[in-house]
């Protein structure tokens, strides 16, 4: 059996290829039929090379990228079926982070802390099939990989949300303990600025505040479904002093930093935390900060903490959170595109085509 992959090559260079697909699942494992693949701003940071020049190592090329994976069991090793109470036939979505399960920090906890963490969508096609990526019409499953099946009344598109959903559960009620009254700043109002949103709200937020580019000033009824009382326009006015100005002076306790590129939003974002508030960084940023104040967080008591991905958590309640549909989930996907189209889908996702407002892009393989 042959599939169909998408290969980054290089920056800006992807190849549409034929690759094998192995007869058997490894061992532990499984094959996935993608019925549909995510894409999110990592994707385009791959494409664009800013991914290779933030963290050299990171995305070995070439390589099948995809990280947002819904699909079908085709073939499932025995000892997999067991562990993962899981038959073939059977519709998932696939968490890109793989947990050897056995490692210290695999037994105390439930993030990503494998001492031999894996991650679909950052392994070489060189490594067996090369089949390691959503972009394709089939991938391989490792042992340790976490499949979460979806029910029947989610479809492809709603389920690959689980991702951008799955991470925002894991940053916001996890990592930051949003509780209910709390204030909670999103500084982002892309795909994982909505799904910040919607989860901050579900959580009791007393109020959720988002801020954007003025491009995203449009968003703003949509946002407001997704929970947000207030989306800022970060590039036309100061966005400490507008949020100093929404809480009286007081500031928020929860920030959430979904921004690529930029240290900017994390410092204003540290700046809008009232005391002993949290923050949390998760978009990857291109260089150091500048003006980073330390004595504002260590007499301020705050907190500060990276993020990178979700956790077996966090998918598992995305999945349910999707299906239980209190937010219009299905508004987001603004875009649809053939496996063969995936530069293309990466070009519309990065803003580089005029009049067009990508928000969730998936690519139907
Ligand atoms: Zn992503
Ligand atoms: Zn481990």
């Amino acid at each position: 059996m042959k599939s169909r992959a998408a290969v980054t090559v290089g920056d800006r260079e992807i190849e549409l290829r034929t690759v094998a697909v192995p007869d058997r699942p490894p061992r532990g494992g499984a094959l996935l039929r993608v019925t549909a693949n995510g894409l999110c701003g990592s994707d385009y940071d791959l494409y664009s090379g800013h991914l290779r020049e933030a963290s050299p190592g990171l995305v070995p090329l070439p390589l099948v990228s995809g990280h947002e994976m819904v699909g079908v069991l085709e073939r499932v090793d025995p000892e997999a079926a067991e562990k993962w109470a899981v038959s073939p036939g059977d519709r998932v979505v696939v968490d890109p982070a793989v947990r050897c399960g056995q490692c210290l920090d695999c037994r105390s906890t439930t993030d990503n802390r494998c001492r031999d963490l894996l991650r679909y969508s950052t392994m070489p096609l060189s490594r067996g099939s090369g089949l390691w990526g959503g972009n394709a019409e089939y991938m391989e499953l490792l042992p340790g990989t976490l499949v979460v099946p979806v029910p029947d009344a989610l479809s492809d598109e709603d389920a690959a949300l689980y991702n951008p959903l799955g991470n925002a559960i894991h940053w916001l009620v996890t990592v930051a303990a949003v509780r209910p009254g709390d204030s909670v700043l999103i500084l982002g109002a892309g795909q994982r600025g909505f799904a910040c949103s919607a989860v901050a709200h579900n959580a009791g937020a007393a109020r959720v505040i988002v801020t954007g580019l003025e491009r995203d000033q449009v968003k703003a009824p949509l946002l407001a479904r997704f929970g947000a009382d207030t989306l800022l326009d970060a590039e036309s006015a100061d966005t400490v002093a507008q949020v100093m100005d929404l809480t009286g002076g007081a500031g928020v306790d929860v920030v959430v930093d979904t921004v690529p590129g930029t240290a900017t939003s994390t410092r204003d974002g540290l700046a809008c935390l009232r005391r002993g508030g949290r923050m949390v960084v998760a978009g990857i940023k291109s260089g150091a900060m500048d003006g980073l104040d330390i004595n504002a967080i260590t007499l301020r008591e705050l907190v500060v903490r990276g993020v990178f991905g979700s956790s077996t958590f966090g998918v598992r309640r995305a999945v349910q959170m999707l299906t239980e549909a209190r937010y219009p989930f299905a508004e987001l996907h603004s875009h649809r595109f053939a496996l063969e189209d995936l530069d293309e889908a990466l070009r519309v996702l990065g803003g580089e085509v005029p009049g067009e407002r990508p928000l969730h892009l998936t690519i139907v393989p």
